[in-house]
């Protein structure tokens, strides 16, 4: 049979996580991914997905998407450059354009992709990459493959990343520099200083990278962060998701035409990897329409995550500084904050456990994600039971 050092590594790790209560089991849902969910044949309020404006089960989109199935089939044959591009991609890239306000866009068949492939197409070896320290996994992989020096500056910290962009312009020592965060970091649900950061990138001349996966169809009333504040015009480059508020999958980066074009010739991952299938492309399509149509949903999840916090924190919980529907509850002790999230799902509430090394050792905390689909009765609900166990664990 098989590698007996492979068996052997295998049996040992995986024995140690579980020993630790560090495995995470991955639990399987029976049916659709709304606010309520079906797990094991019990029914729980979901407060777990990234599936913000609740269009992950949009009506209209599953019907667009089954009307691309059967005109265009189910695959895209082919990556986009060989013969995989279907005018129903070029349509929802010009579509994401112009849902960013940008010249172009380019798709990417996810989030993820999009770091591994954008970062590396134009920094190299000779260059260096200004990174928050809590940028996602994806962004710091990217960083990786690009070979750029990374140099990690303090969360958020607009005058610690000044300070590292002197040195490194005075250095000598690079060609390029480019700045990267997340737009809205997801532990906390904070938001970038993106008017302090574009501050410091124009007196070094950095190039400007905000990967907005939680902040596009959340901020500026669903056109992202960088819209929020009205800065479309001073970042280079704008990564986005089709996976969580749009409810599909794939993502894509926005930006001029000229780096667009440069992408579609360099980016590996959509040069090198089949397309979206053109149900995906169709059903992203039809929520750019819908979120343009009207802000209703977006309206919807703020008013929930506003509701949420409130109730929340009317109890006495520490829910921390969010400045998004996303609603950390900090419980402190790590082995407290998985018993919390455990009895809330044993009492109805789907809420996860995020804990050292993901946020810093003493902070874990339950995270809460509203969405539009929320009712105010699933609210309350979940709410009580957050009482419940929060008396019954002496968290409050
Ligand atoms: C979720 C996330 C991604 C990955 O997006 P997918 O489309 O799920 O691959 C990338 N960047 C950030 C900041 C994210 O939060």
């Amino acid at each position: 049979m098989g590698s007996r050092a492979l068996d052997s590594f295998l049996k040992e790790n995986l024995e140690d996580l579980k020993s630790k209560g560090l495995y995470n089991q991955i639990d399987s849902l029976q049916g659709a991914n709304g606010p309520i969910i079906k797990i094991g044949g019990r029914e729980l309020i979901n407060l777990s997905s990234n599936n913000y404006l609740g269009l992950a089960t949009n009506k209209r989109m599953v019907d667009a998407s089954i009307e691309a199935a059967k005109k265009y089939g189910v695959g895209a044959g082919a990556v986009r450059t060989i013969n995989g591009t279907l005018d129903i991609h070029d349509e929802l890239e010009k579509k994401l354009a112009e849902f960013k306000h940008t010249e172009a866009a380019i798709a990417f068949q996810s989030g993820f992709n999009c770091n591994a492939g954008a970062i590396q197409a134009v920094m190299n070896k000779k260059d260096a990459i200004l990174s928050d320290e809590l940028n996602h996994a994806s962004i710091i992989d990217g960083c990786r493959l690009s070979g750029a020096k990374i140099i990690r500056y303090a969360h958020n910290n607009m005058e610690d990343l000044r300070e590292k962009a002197k040195a490194a312009r005075e250095s000598g020592l690079y060609e390029k520099l480019m700045v990267i965060s997340d737009g809205v970091f997801s532990m906390d649900g904070d938001v970038v200083d993106l008017p302090g950061m574009v501050e410091v990138s124009e007196e070094f001349d950095l190039i400007t990278y905000i990967d907005d996966a939680h902040g596009s169809g959340v901020m500026g009333k669903g056109a992202g962060t960088v819209k929020h504040f009205g800065l479309s015009h001073k970042i280079d480059f704008q990564i986005g998701t089709l996976s969580k508020a749009i409810g599909v999958v794939g993502g894509y980066v926005a930006g001029s035409k000229d780096l667009i074009d440069w992408l579609k010739v360099r980016a590996r991952p959509f040069l090198f990897s089949t397309s979206l299938t053109p149900a995906t492309a169709a059903a992203c399509i039809e929520a750019i329409n819908i979120m343009t149509e009207s802000t209703e949903l977006n309206e919807k999840l703020w008013e929930n995550g506003d509701y949420l916090k409130k109730g929340l924190k009317a109890l006495g919980f520490n829910i921390g500084n969010s400045e998004t529907p996303i609603t950390p509850c900090i419980i402190g002790d790590e082995k407290l904050t998985q018993q919390f999230s455990r009895r809330l799902n044993e009492e109805g509430v789907y809420a996860k456990s995020i804990v050292f090394p993901t946020v810093p050792l003493g902070t874990g905390r339950v995270r809460n994600m509203p969405t539009a689909a929320h009712t105010k009765e699933m609210l309350d609900e979940a709410i009580k039971i957050y009482e419940k166990i929060g008396k019954e664990l002496e968290v409050i």
